[in-house]
């Protein structure tokens, strides 16, 4: 198949427990900027889960607050599907701290949704690594697969 220009990229997103009951909402946003949603999947996760997910902040003075908060209500996991998906969702989302996405980026969802560095409304992936399969494990009679002749 031939590809021009930029191609579709998958994403890990999630909407945390704090403004899962604005999830309408952020939806909306979602939709009209271009993202298809592929998965999605409320759950709440264990501090397992949720250790796996923030690997890569093991040792951090913040993980054990982020892991209570995370695992403190159910979040909305999702797959989406955009042209540079990754760097596009990240945009979206606004810096990590709201205060800063407030100044900087007013139009982002953690601008507009989020408190503070802690609490700041969505999750993002960073990479292509492994967050999607802990949420959307292949070969799951309770999912469908998204097409991954459009996205890598
Ligand atoms: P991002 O979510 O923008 O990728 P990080 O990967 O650096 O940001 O951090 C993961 C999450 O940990 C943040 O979204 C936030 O909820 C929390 N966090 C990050 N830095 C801090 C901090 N300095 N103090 C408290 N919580 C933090
Ligand atoms: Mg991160």
């Amino acid at each position: 198949r031939l590809h021009l220009g930029v191609m579709k990229q998958r994403t890990y997103a999630m909407i945390k427990p704090e403004v899962v009951e604005k999830m309408g909402e952020i939806f909306k946003i979602i939709i009209s900027n271009g993202f298809k949603i592929a998965k999605l999947k409320m759950a709440q996760l264990t501090k397992e889960h949720a250790r796996e997910l923030y690997a890569e902040h093991e040792g951090k003075p913040f993980l054990p607050f982020l892991l209570e908060y995370i695992t403190s209500g159910p979040v909305i996991a999702m797959e989406l599907i955009a042209d540079n998906g990754i760097k596009k969702w990240r945009e979206l989302m606004g810096p990590t701290d709201c205060e800063v996405a407030r100044k900087d980026a007013p139009g982002s969802i953690r601008a507009r949704f989020g408190k503070d560095k802690s609490f700041n409304a969505v999750h993002g992936s960073d990479s292509m690594e492994s967050e999607l399969n802990i949420f959307f494990p292949e070969n799951r009679i309770d999912q469908y697969k998204s097409p991954r002749s459009t996205a890598t």
